[in-house]
């Protein structure tokens, strides 16, 4: 134990280091699982459930593909289409897995304990409050929308976050085209009344903006055209540009195709407030002005759920913004609670933090000094455990550890160059300034879902095998790998089949065969072949008659 601590990894569970053999227990440990979304569900999905004891909680008794909510908006696809339930994915898994409909309000971590509210029943006390222990917790609980505490935008705009959230929008741009259609109106209102509005230029907005065009163009346009020539689309975006997490190339394609769609893009307009019947943002050029509008989208960004909240400010992580947790997802200084997907963030270890101790650790023949092979023996362990190294170096087009350290020396004809600590923190300075933050998606989510599961498989092994079945050289070994996230592109639908990816490598691809990629991809990622069926049905269904505007 003493020489695992010297380490440049740290070992990947809290379980006992102690030399003393425990004897098997024989009841299996509790896992409990917060939320049924893309973390929770790909998590329980990969879990091998016959080691623990696993009971999973979510509001919710379903999953839902997010990808897919706002072709639900426009009605290209059903919403039954895009969730499965989850005792279904938990029926394949041999049915030990318990789950109940309720959501968790508070996290006790020093008893183990969360305590439970059901909105559907009631115990004696006449409410629905219960208590559920764990050994292990995997908290998966998502995020909620960002109003910024805007006023009136709760009270008047729609989310895009939830199953029912795309439904309320479809059935709110039918009522706004049948009010404009009403015999009373003027001008004016019918106007007022079909400017819809999308607040947000991240991929969520930019996609439903173009999904509502399709959908007005490719349908509406023909059920009401006495009024179709009224309608008028405002994407608000307070940066300069719109899809500002993609390349500048998807950036300006989109920019340009909403253009010119007639989309109305206002880049560098704030919304401060939402009234019933205005819209009012603020520009420094412009002042304050205030738009009429028939229906309103929030889709700015996401923040940490209140309970969250409550349980980082009781762990000491009160003056952060999101959930932080080490690289094996573990939430620091929590005994057996686990983070993963959008209610959390992985606070990557820097290199200059642990300068020190990388150094005493490579110096193998204690000289002092550090010689390239010194460094390089050490290398993959420090790979593993700081990528950002190992990003630095591309993003320098440097070809290894020996580029680097004698660019820090400074004479790059000498072969046998030496460093001493000073030398060795100068030549790595830098390096943490490629210390990446994951964004909040499904894909990012359900990789750690996965990792996460892995790990739990392994755990029980790596228990009676404390040196861990994964050894890496150097002195330090650790039993899993942090986790490390693979990206394998992101796309962006803009409407009139045409969507832009932006696949690994910084390949560009935007287009028509790129929605086509889309379809494919889409298709596979469905979580089971019964949604497979279905959406690729409501696909095929809107080729040949168009988008049903009933709701
Ligand atoms: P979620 O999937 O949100 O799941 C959270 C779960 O926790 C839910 O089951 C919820 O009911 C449950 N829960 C909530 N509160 C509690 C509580 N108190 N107790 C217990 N359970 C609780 N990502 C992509 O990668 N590609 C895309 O194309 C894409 N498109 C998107 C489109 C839309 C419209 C939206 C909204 C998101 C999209 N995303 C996309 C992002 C993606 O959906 C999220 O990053 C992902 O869902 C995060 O997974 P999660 O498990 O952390 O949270
Ligand atoms: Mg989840
Ligand atoms: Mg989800
Ligand atoms: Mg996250
Ligand atoms: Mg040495």
């Amino acid at each position: 134990a003493a020489a695992s601590s010297g380490g440049l990894v740290a070992y990947a569970d809290s379980g006992s280091d102690a030399a003393v053999e425990k004897p098997q227990l024989p009841q299996r440990k509790k896992v409990v699982v917060l939320g049924t979304g893309w973390g929770g569900t790909t998590f329980l999905r990969n879990l091998d459930s016959r080691l623990y004891d696993v009971q999973v909680i979510s509001p919710r008794n379903y999953f839902a593909f997010t990808p897919l909510l706002p072709s639900v908006t426009s009605g290209t696809v059903e919403p039954r289409s895009i969730v499965e339930p989850i005792r279904r994915v938990l029926e394949k898994k041999g049915g030990e897995i318990k789950f109940w409909e309720a959501e968790c309000f508070k996290i006790d971590p020093q008893n183990k304990k969360i305590h439970c509210r059901s909105n559907i029943g009631t115990n004696l006390d006449g409410n629905g409050e219960f208590l559920v222990d764990y050994d292990y917790l995997v908290v998966a609980v998502g995020a909620r929308t960002n109003t910024f505490n805007t006023p009136g935008v709760v009270e008047n705009c729609h989310f895009l976050k939830e199953v029912e959230d795309a439904q309320k929008i479809r059935r709110s741009v039918m009522d706004c085209f049948e009010r404009a259609s009403l015999p009373f109106l003027d001008e004016e209102e019918r106007k007022k009344n079909l400017h819809f509005v999308v607040v947000g230029g991240g991929p969520t907005g930019v996609e439903f903006a173009a999904s509502l065009h399709d959908f007005v163009t490719d349908d509406l346009s023909k059920l009401y055209p006495s009024v179709q020539h009224f309608v008028k689309i405002s994407l608000i975006e307070a940066a300069d540009h719109i899809l500002t997490m993609f390349d500048k190339r998807i950036t300006n394609f989109a920019e340009d195709k909403f253009g010119r769609d007639g989309i109305d893009v206002k880049t560098g307009y704030k919304v401060v407030k939402v009234s019933k019947d205005a819209i009012t943002m603020q520009n420094p050029a412009t002042g304050d002005i205030s738009v009429p509008y028939g229906m309103a989208v929030w889709s700015t960004g996401i923040g940490t759920r209140p309970f969250i909240v409550e349980f980082m400010k009781q762990i000491g992580q009160g003056n952060r913004r999101v959930l932080a947790t080490d690289e094996w997802l573990r939430v620091r200084e929590c005994d057996g609670v686990y983070a993963i997907g959008d209610c959390a963030t992985i606070n990557q270890r820097r290199v200059m933090e642990d300068i020190a101790e990388i150094f005493r650790v490579a110096d193998k023949d204690k000289s002092g000094t550090l010689t390239v092979k010194e460094i390089q023996d050490v290398l993959d362990d420090i790979y593993v455990r700081y990528p950002q190294v190992q990003l630095y170096l591309k993003s320098k087009q440097m070809n290894g550890i020996a580029d680097l350290v004698r660019s820090a020396k400074g004479d790059a004809e000498k072969e046998s160059v030496e460093l001493n600590i000073e030398e060795f923190k100068k030549a790595l300075s830098l390096v943490d300034s490629q210390v990446k933050f994951l964004p909040a998606t499904a894909q990012v989510a359900s990789q750690q879902g996965q990792y996460l599961a892995r790990c739990f498989n392994k755990m029980k092994d790596a228990e009676e095998h404390p040196e861990g079945p994964i050894r890496i050289r150097g002195e330090g070994r650790h039993r899993f790998r942090p986790f490390r996230y693979r990206h394998l592109g992101q796309f962006a639908p803009l409407g009139g089949e045409q969507t832009a990816a932006q696949l690994p490598g910084d390949w560009i691809s935007i287009g028509h065969s790129t929605q086509w990629l889309w379809y494919s991809v889409y298709a596979t990622k469905q979580i089971s072949w019964r949604t497979r069926m279905l959406v690729v049905s409501d696909w095929t269904r809107r080729f040949i008659f168009g988008r049903d505007s009933s709701c």
